[in-house]
């Protein structure tokens, strides 16, 4: 199965945490994109710093909850406070699709709900990506430019 999954980090050594998060997952499977990292605003929740964003696609043998409860327990890992010096830092995975799965149960949708709607997982998809497809909703260049 190849799953695009995006990748948040606001606290701490973001980028750190960001190239981490793609090390543990080659674990589980085989990262074949990995986009540049985007600075982005928050959307909505309290004030908080500035995310860095990235996309990543993984090729993997698991199936799509089984992977879910993988990146959570990857978020847990570098999301706690590990050292004094790094300081607290939060991950946040979201699985945005799963080929072209179409899945919903209480713990997961497929594909993400709300990724139609956020430049910071359009853009960097398209960067790995040229002829990216998110099931259901169509091209995601046309997604992108409808956006803007
Ligand atoms: P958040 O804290 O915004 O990352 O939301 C995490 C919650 O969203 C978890 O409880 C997941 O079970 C749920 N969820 C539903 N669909 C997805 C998805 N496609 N990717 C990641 N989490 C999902």
């Amino acid at each position: 199965m190849r799953a695009v999954l995006a990748l948040g980090s606001n606290l701490g050594d973001r980028e750190w945490t960001l190239m981490s998060a793609a090390e543990a997952l080659n674990e589980i499977g085989e990262v074949v994109g990995f986009s540049s990292f985007l600075e982005n605003r928050p959307v909505g929740g309290p004030p908080q710093p500035d995310y860095l964003n990235a996309v990543l696609i993984l090729d993997t043998q698991l199936e799509p909850t089984e992977l879910l409860r993988v990146c959570q327990a990857i978020e847990k890992i570098f999301g706690r406070t590990r050292d004094v010096h790094w300081g607290p830092r939060t991950l946040d995975i979201d699985i945005i699709s799963c080929d072209s799965q179409t899945f919903e149960s209480e713990t997961l949708t497929l594909p993400h709900p709300r990724a139609s709607e956020r430049r910071f997982v359009l853009a960097p998809w398209l960067e790995i990506d040229n002829q990216a497809h998110l099931p259901g909703k169509g091209a995601v260049a046309d997604l992108l430019a409808n956006l803007e």
